[in-house]
């Protein structure tokens, strides 16, 4: 569907953000560059990596709704770095002001089981998955789908938590309790396990009137289940021209189908025979994508801010390769060398703790392009 224009809000507006961590803050950055401010809000707003950045924050939960429409009348825009805000939330914030993405997109990015019917809908392949609501429903599916399985939370699980892996002769129940199941509200889905050759990325933006550009499949790779390195792009003899170019496809057509407007992060999953398969997506800029901010035209958070503003959106030209490193827990203890590292391009988010699993910053350094 491609919807209208959205009408064009001038340099001087205020940008509502949802959530107050990294993203929010390079949003803002990118946002002040080109001279709109922002206006945070989010339950641990204060001294948050974003509210450093932002001309005024807002404390408040999620279901207040006197501070949600408060702060809904006084900004021209809201938009989000955090799929997880609750869809009550966002359908509130709607009845007062623009929200991109909208409360839609948030039910289906909020739940692994509507995003991969979503997917599979569209005739994109994911992993086989089942539905499980109990133990019991855990081990018919590992017979199912198995030998070698992933068992996750359906609902709020990142960086790895709130997931748990089975194979043939492991306890369902062991794992049915890991990811918290039987606690009120705790659903899961089982995936079979995916033997991946490497994990991709893919990052739209769009704006209200269609138009859409893309960032190239970069490889993500993993370490405790959290993502420490993106090779922007990914290296040829890993995905190949074709396999990159099903990659870009794939994400485009998801966020069509979304009706986004916004930035769009679809990571799959391609297999030794070049397959793609959708793991998850994020309606919101992404870590793999903060390569961006130094080897292209158009950083994925200006993008962000140039599709809910109704500006053009920007040349996704990329000016070098790169690849971006994650700063975990006391690798930011790093920092002087990587400032003297010539080239190294260091972002710190202002993080007072390094506590371990920590996303405290991220270096990108550059090289010529293959
Ligand atoms: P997720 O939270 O779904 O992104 O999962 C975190 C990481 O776990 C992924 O980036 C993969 O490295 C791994 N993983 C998740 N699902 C599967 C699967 N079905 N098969 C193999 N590895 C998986």
């Amino acid at each position: 569907m491609t919807g209208k224009p959205l009408p064009r809000l001038a340099p001087g507006s205020t940008i509502g953000m949802l959530g107050a961590g990294q993203l929010g803050r390079m949003t803002a950055l990118a946002a002040a560059q080109l001279g709109y401010k922002t206006h945070v809000y989010a339950p641990d707003a204060a001294d948050s990596p974003a509210a450093q950045v932002s001309a005024a924050s807002t404390v408040a939960d999620w279901d207040d709704l006197e501070a949600l429409e408060r702060f809904a009348r006084s900004v021209d825009v809201v938009t989000l770095e955090w799929e997880n805000v609750p869809v009550a939330t966002a359908e509130h914030l709607r009845r007062f002001t623009n929200l991109h993405p909208g409360p839609d997109v948030l039910s289906v990015a909020q739940d692994r089981i509507a995003e991969k019917s979503f997917v599979n809908r569209l005739g994109i392949a994911t992993a086989p998955w089942r539905a499980a609501g109990s133990a019991e429903e855990v081990a018919r599916a590992l017979t199912e789908i198995g030998p070698r399985c992933v068992l996750k939370s359906t609902r709020l699980g990142y960086d790895g938590k709130g997931q748990a892996r089975l194979e043939a002769g492991s306890d369902p129940a062991a794992a049915w309790a890991a990811i918290g199941g039987g606690k009120p509200g705790v659903e899961g889905i089982v995936e079979g396990f995916v033997t991946f050759a490497c994990e991709v990325s893919v990052i739209v933006a769009r704006s209200a009137d269609g138009a859409m550009t893309a960032y190239p499949a970069v490889e993500n790779r993993h370490k405790d289940g959290i993502l420490d390195v993106t090779i922007a792009p990914a290296a040829p003899d890993k995905v190949s021209a074709e396999t990159a170019a099903e990659a870009d496809r794939i994400a485009r057509r998801i966020a069509e189908a979304l009706d986004l407007v916004g930035v769009l992060a679809v990571e799959m999953f391609v297999t030794a025979d070049g397959a793609v398969l959708v793991n998850e997506m994020a309606p919101r800029p992404h870590n793999s994508g903060h390569w961006t901010m130094d080897a292209c035209a158009t950083s994925q958070f200006e993008q962000l801010v140039r599709a809910v503003c109704g500006l053009p959106l920007g040349s996704v030209e990329r000016v070098a390769d790169a690849e971006m490193t994650n700063l975990i827990g006391d690798d930011v203890l790093r920092w002087p060398e990587l400032l003297a590292e010539p080239g190294a391009r260091l972002h710190l988010y202002g993080k007072a703790e390094a506590r371990p699993g920590r996303k405290m910053g991220h270096v990108n350094r550059l090289f010529s392009r293959r």
